[in-house]
């Protein structure tokens, strides 16, 4: 099945909104096998909008549009493709109640516009919105789909993974299942993974195996189509052995797992505390740790020394040090992972110091980063990297590095994963 993704709305053309729908969509699509060789963006105009999908009926197999469900005027896909598939718009008698329930319990009156809603292309197989008023829908006319999702992404999101998914695998595989998994990758590049597991590329089938790099890291997708669960269970575990013996050294985890999360189930695991002193990724590093559930049992804090003057006053760093080696050194990254360690009174101190870029400071270029690890009572570790992003993705892969370096060294001194 070839899908082509419409989405809708003059903001998009704007530059008001980026089109992170679409992006969400593919990457859905790609989970369930079905190839995306167009998104295209229309703004809220009928005669474009009719212009968008007979270009689409051409090359598309599934057309998904997403936006102009909405109450107001300008929003006209319903309408638009209503019309074109010469269909009726009628009303879903369980939209219409959930709406006006909305209505009662907020105690506002409800209008005609928003009975509007309510209304589906004659035919179709409703999609319950859990998270707004407009549902969605799914149909066939000839050989085509048409999906038709609100624009919201937190009514979309959820719309298509739990409503929208399950229908398009069932009628992608006659009531076999698509599932999929992803290995996530550390410390190794794309191109060198992909020469690894070539042979594994070159000859994939089922299941098929895709490779993607983002942020550092590497992913390999795993997708199996089966006649059930289990099936499609074992033929990826068996595909995912192949490919971990042959790159296993750098799989840090699977799925929704970060460089972060696991670091943080580590340090549960070991019942470790941390605290970091931050400068160029200023805060970063924690913000990551946050992000994880739990971590309030590791994470005792941490503070932001972005000057020289907050290194000396907040940590107590000696202005001789700083005076001899500069703040980008291995010396002050150590100092300040033992500094922060006694101040907050923690098992792990860390101290992130560096040049973000883009211009070169204190006599190192862009992208010079010295991570220092204090662990317990083991003198302090070092590491320095030398990065070649803009600014931010420096700051972001310092952190993801510093996360890797602490489970990496954590691991030689025999605490467990
Ligand atoms: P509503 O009932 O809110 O009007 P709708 O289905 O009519 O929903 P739109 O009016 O087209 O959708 O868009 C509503 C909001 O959803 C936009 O203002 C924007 O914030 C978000 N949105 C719309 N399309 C996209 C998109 N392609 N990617 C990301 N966000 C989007």
């Amino acid at each position: 099945m070839n899908a082509e993704i419409i989405a809708v709305g003059s903001e998009l053309l704007l530059g008001q909104i980026a089109n992170t729908n679409a992006k969400f969509i593919s990457s859905q699509l790609s989970e369930l096998g079905v190839n995306v060789f167009y998104h295209t963006v229309v703004g809220d105009n009928r005669a474009r909008l009719v212009e968008a999908i007979q270009i689409a009926e051409q090359r598309a197999d599934l057309i998904i549009f997403s936006g102009g469900l909405g109450p107001t005027k300008d929003d006209l896909t319903k309408e638009t493709i209503a019309q074109h598939l010469q269909r009726e718009l009628v009303m879903d008698e369980v939209a219409l109640h959930a709406i006006e329930q909305f209505f009662n319990k907020q105690k506002r009156v409800m209008t005609d516009n928003n009975r509007k809603q309510a209304l589906v292309i004659q035919g179709c197989d409703v999609l319950t919105n859990h998270h707004g008023m407009a549902p969605g829908m799914l149909l066939k006319q000839g050989k085509q789909h048409y999906m038709l999702l609100p624009g919201p992404p937190r009514e979309l999101e959820p719309m298509f993974q739990f409503e929208a998914k399950p229908k398009l695998a069932a009628l992608l595989h006659d009531g076999g299942v698509i599932a999929s998994h992803v290995l996530r990758f550390y410390g190794i590049g794309e191109a060198e993974l992909e020469v690894h597991v070539q042979s594994i590329l070159d000859t994939q089938t089922n299941p098929t195996v895709a490779p993607l790099a983002a942020d550092g890291e590497v992913t390999l997708r795993i997708t199996a189509k089966a006649d059930n669960e289990h099936q499609a269970y074992l033929l990826i575990e068996e595909k995912k052995r192949e490919i971990l013996d042959i790159v296993g050294d750098y799989h840090y985890g699977d799925n929704d797992d970060s460089l972060a999360s696991k670091l943080v189930e580590m340090l549960l695991q070991n019942k470790l505390t941390i605290a970091a002193a931050e400068s160029l990724t200023a805060g970063l590093f924690q913000s990551e740790l946050a992000e994880v559930s739990g971590v309030s049992s590791v994470l005792e804090g941490g503070v932001i020394t972005y000057s020289e003057q907050a290194k000396i006053k907040q940590l107590g760093i000696s202005p001789q040090l700083i005076e001899r080696y500069s703040v980008v050194s291995s010396e002050c990254a150590a100092e300040m992972a033992l500094k922060v360690r006694q101040k907050f009174g923690t098992d792990i101190g860390i101290g992130l110091t560096g040049v973000a870029g883009p211009g070169s400071h204190y006599g190192q270029p862009a992208g010079t980063v010295w991570i220092g690890l204090a662990i317990g009572d083991q003198p302090p570790a070092t590491h320095r990297l030398q990065l070649s992003g803009a600014r931010n993705t420096n700051r972001l892969r310092a952190v993801k590095f510093t996360c890797s370096y602490l489970m990496r060294e954590l691991n030689k001194l025999g605490y467990t994963k």
